[in-house]
């Protein structure tokens, strides 16, 4: 998918005069987020997207963050403004995300993007959640009709991905830290998104046989200190028929619609 959208950048600097170009701001010194915002660096290298990386120290107020993003909003040179959450405490992240103009809002946060998906109009749907349903049409994985559980219901990866599943006709179920008799109500999957942030949370004899596995969380193995997921994928593997391992599944697919999400800002722009 990078390599198409490579050659199609390729084609915009003699029809539009330029590439998209994506700014990302990065505040404070997290190794996650510093490690995150280098993958989005690459992909853009990749696809031949201009990208910026904006670096602020974790002290930088929020007054000074929001000048920022208004003389991004104003460059008409910016089509992606991207800022790498988590923010320091003393930042209110609702007030970061709603300053983005919704026309570059590549990440699909912004509240009006959020409430356009819940309408079903035109809007940037969010990279992780758009990514998953991207993965399942790669995977050749029927949606429509089948029974789905999300667990997890965070504005950025469990609601947007639920409600995309419904649009495709999935029957879907949301599950969260209340949930009772987790485990049965996951075994009745066809289709299991996990989206938690607990590691190997989700172990085999929550999960029957030929469910399609869905692993979005990112954790460290308390016992190795390696990246792993919400599932224990050993032990799941063998049971899915569908499987996304971490790293090197919903992660880099993520990365993927970022950069599908500011080329078709740039493309807005356009018309
Ligand atoms: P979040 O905002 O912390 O939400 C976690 C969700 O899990 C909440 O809805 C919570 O329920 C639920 N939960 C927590 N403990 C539970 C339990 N014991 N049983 C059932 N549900 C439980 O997290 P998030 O931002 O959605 O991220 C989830 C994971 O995905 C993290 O590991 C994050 O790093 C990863 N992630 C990966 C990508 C990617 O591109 N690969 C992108 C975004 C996030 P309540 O609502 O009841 O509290």
């Amino acid at each position: 998918m990078k390599a198409e959208m490579a050659e199609q950048v390729a084609t915009f600097p003699q029809k539009y005069g330029r590439v998209p170009h994506l700014v990302v701001i990065l505040v404070g010194e997290d190794p996650a987020s510093q490690s995150y915002v280098r993958g989005k660096g690459k992909a853009c290298e990749v696809v031949g997207i201009k990208n910026t990386t904006i670096l602020k120290p974790a002290s930088i107020t929020e007054q000074e963050l929001l000048d920022i993003i208004a003389g991004l909003n104003a460059d008409p040179e910016v089509d992606g403004i991207l800022v790498q959450l988590p923010l320091p405490d003393h930042i209110n992240e609702a007030r970061i995300i709603n300053a983005i103009d919704k026309s570059k809002d590549v990440d699909g946060f912004h509240p009006l993007n959020v409430a356009a998906l819940w309408m079903k109009e035109p809007c940037t749907v969010a990279c992780t959640p758009k990514g998953i349903i991207r993965m399942l049409d790669e995977a050749g994985v029927e949606i429509k009709g089948k029974r789905a559980v999300v667990i997890g219901r965070s504005q950025i990866v469990g609601l947007p991905v639920a409600k995309l599943l419904l649009d495709r006709n999935a029957t879907v179920t949301i599950c969260h830290s209340r949930t009772k008799d987790l485990a049965a109500v996951c075994r009745e999957a066809e289709i299991l998104v996990v989206a938690i942030g607990r590691p190997k949370f989700v172990t085999a004899d929550m999960v029957s046989d030929g469910t399609v596995v869905i692993d979005v969380g990112v954790n460290r193995d308390p016992e190795t200190g390696k990246l792993c997921g919400d599932v224990d994928f050993d032990a799941i593997e063998p049971k899915a028929s569908v499987i996304t391992p971490v790293p090197g599944g919903v992660g880099p697919m993520t990365i993927t619609c970022l950069m599908e999400n500011t080329i078709e800002c740039f493309l807005a722009k356009q018309k």
